[in-house]
């Protein structure tokens, strides 16, 4: 069940800045057109199949999100639609992305993620060494937007709102890892801590169980 009033207090919180991406991972597809029916176009998914399976029974002007984790050798079964996949985790996987890009005749845009949190279950690079050979790969049929991070998972909000503005100083000091393109997407923030990733400088939140109750 969609939780409207919900959605409407996040999106008045966020006005026209900050894109709020509705994360709908295990959640049937009447949810998803529920909110679509009320404006929402951006949607996140966690996986392959889940996401293969619900895209072409919903509206085809929806803008899916790739959220989760992504093997090289699945990135084929997304490429002809995905509008921005979030998890960029390795030079490897970028590759891939620009070649399944090209077979599709697209460019697809990223964002490279970053490991900010304490725990080693979350995935990224520590601290963007990993996309040191980004410019000599050539990889024409991407665009790499921005960052992407999530927090460790915890009630300490103060450590939370520090690994965000690590986050924040990263986006900031590699503005310019692409020659000519600055980043401009920083995707950080979920259910529980987005207003603190808002306050310390999130310009996309992807937000799931606030919006169709608890998975
Ligand atoms: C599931 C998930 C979310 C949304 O989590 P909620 O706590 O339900 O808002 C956001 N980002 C990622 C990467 C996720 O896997």
């Amino acid at each position: 069940m969609v939780n409207v009033d919900n959605y409407r207090r996040i999106k008045d919180e966020l006005g026209d800045r900050i894109t709020l991406v509705a994360v709908s991972k295990t959640k049937p597809v009447a949810d998803i057109k529920a909110l679509y029916d009320l404006g929402q176009r951006d949607f996140g998914e966690n996986y392959v199949q889940e996401l293969v399976e619900k895209q072409p029974q919903l509206p085809a002007d929806i803008r899916w999100h790739y959220i989760g984790h992504l093997q090289s050798n699945k990135v084929k079964y997304i490429a002809p639609f995905v509008h921005l996949i979030h998890g960029a985790d390795s030079l490897k996987l970028l590759k891939e992305i620009n070649k399944q890009a090209e077979k599709n005749n697209r460019i697809i845009d990223c964002l490279l993620q970053v490991h900010i949190a304490e725990e080693d279950t979350k995935h990224g690079s520590r601290d963007l060494e990993e996309f040191t050979g980004l410019n000599d790969a050539a990889l024409d049929q991407i665009r790499v937007l921005g960052l992407m991070g999530m927090a460790t998972f915890t009630e300490d909000m103060n450590k939370v709102r520090q690994e965000f503005h690590h986050l924040k100083t990263l986006f900031d000091q590699n503005r310019n890892l692409i020659p000519n393109k600055p980043f401009s997407v920083l995707s950080m923030g979920m259910s529980s801590d987005y207003k603190i990733a808002v306050e310390e400088g999130s310009t996309m939140v992807r937000i799931g169980s606030l919006l169709f109750g608890e998975r």
